[in-house]
């Protein structure tokens, strides 16, 4: 299995190394056949050969199985857009990633916001009202007049439909629920196609249990009663506000998994940003990259029927997962003093020694 590296930006180089470090260990523990490639992209790439995405690491991306992938500063990459590409929106349109699955759940030993939360926020990741994004030519986002700014919401059949069937193939092996977010009170059409989606597949999927909810409730909902949510779909800006919020009811960014998924290609990357004000400190919390990277063992599993990957990914969750309970090995960010490197090694003797 090749599994492409790229540390990114801020952060990104401290808290991918113990990815990469766990990923050893497994393969050490339990002979995955895992073949690591390490390349550089971001500032760093920038840096070295003018451009934050050189093209053979974006050729190396597209022939790896699967891509650990680092947080970018992309508010510091230049303008010019052949030498600041912004490399995660890259992948997710390029790879055509549309899929972003986004966990969250509340841990033994981690102080949480609310009692019990165990779901996962499903959220379309190629469409929506990304301006940057949602055009061939051109952006949707555009100002006639100095005073005027408008914004265009992108939704098409086809996005909207394939999001729920990994929504609902999701809830299959869950719990059999799935919540669309959206709001179809205000955008009838935008929203509406959306949930003409979500109501032609459910069709196919008859023992899942479908309800609806408006955005702002759902964020309401979410603080008062999360437990109550299992799958949860929705588009894209909705899902990137929903799961922050969530990640922080769970115990702080620093959890936050996710995984960019599409037909052929899939990415793990944390839903945090490069987390430039502790850059270089040895004090960011992995879990959330370490977590996204169990998330792409466990999809590339599943993928190749290999029962070895599926193990190897629920190792690596639960060893982090147990680590979290004592506050000896919790970063800053969740009340302990462990650092980056610290927890990193705590992970691996903990895999070798599993
Ligand atoms: P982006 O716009 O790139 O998503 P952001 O502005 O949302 O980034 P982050 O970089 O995610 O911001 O950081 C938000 C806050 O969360 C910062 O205070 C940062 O230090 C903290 N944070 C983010 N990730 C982690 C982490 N892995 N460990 C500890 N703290 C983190």
């Amino acid at each position: 299995m090749n599994i492409l590296i790229l540390p990114g930006d801020g952060i990104g180089p401290e808290i991918v190394a113990v990815a990469d470090a766990a990923l050893q260990a497994l393969d050490r523990r339990l002979s995955i056949g895992l073949k690591l490639d390490h390349q550089v992209a971001g500032l760093a790439a920038l840096q070295r050969v003018g451009t934050t995405l050189p093209e053979e690491v974006a050729a190396k991306a597209r022939d790896a199985d699967g891509v650990v992938l680092g947080p970018a500063s992309t508010e510091d990459y230049p303008l010019d857009q052949r030498a600041g590409i912004n490399i995660s929106a890259w992948f997710r349109s390029h790879f055509d990633l549309y899929a972003n699955i986004r966990p969250s759940k509340i841990r033994a030993g981690v102080p949480g916001h609310v009692p019990e939360m165990d779901l996962i926020i499903v959220r379309e990741n190629t469409e929506g009202f990304y301006a940057d994004r949602n055009m061939v030519v051109g952006t949707g986002e555009f100002m006639p007049t100095p005073d005027l700014a408008l914004a265009v919401g992108k939704a098409t059949t086809e996005g909207c439909r394939r999001i729920a069937v990994a929504a609902f193939e999701l809830a299959m092996r869950r719990t059999k629920r799935v919540t669309a977010v959206h709001k179809a009170n205000v955008l009838r059409h935008y929203s509406g196609l959306f949930l003409k989606q979500v109501d032609a597949v459910a069709k196919e999927y008859p023992s899942v249990k479908v309800e609806k909810v408006i955005v702002d409730a759902m964020a309401a909902l979410l603080v008062r009663s999360p437990e109550k949510f299992d799958v949860v779909v929705t588009t894209n800006m909705f899902g990137d506000i929903l799961s922050d919020e969530a990640a922080e009811l769970a115990g702080g960014l620093g959890l936050a998994a996710s995984l960019n998924v599409g037909d052929r290609h899939a990415i793990a990357q944390a839903a945090h940003g490069s987390a430039p004000d502790i850059a270089g400190k040895n004090r960011a919390n992995p879990v959330a990259i370490v977590n996204s990277t169990a998330m792409l063992l466990d999809h590339l599993g599943a993928k190749h029927k290999d029962g070895q990957l599926k193990k190897a990914a629920r190792l690596l969750t639960e060893k982090a997962d147990q680590l979290l309970i004592s506050k000896i090995t919790r970063t800053p960010d969740l009340g302990g003093s462990c650092t980056t490197n610290e927890f990193g090694d705590a992970l691996v003797n903990s895999i070798v020694g599993a």
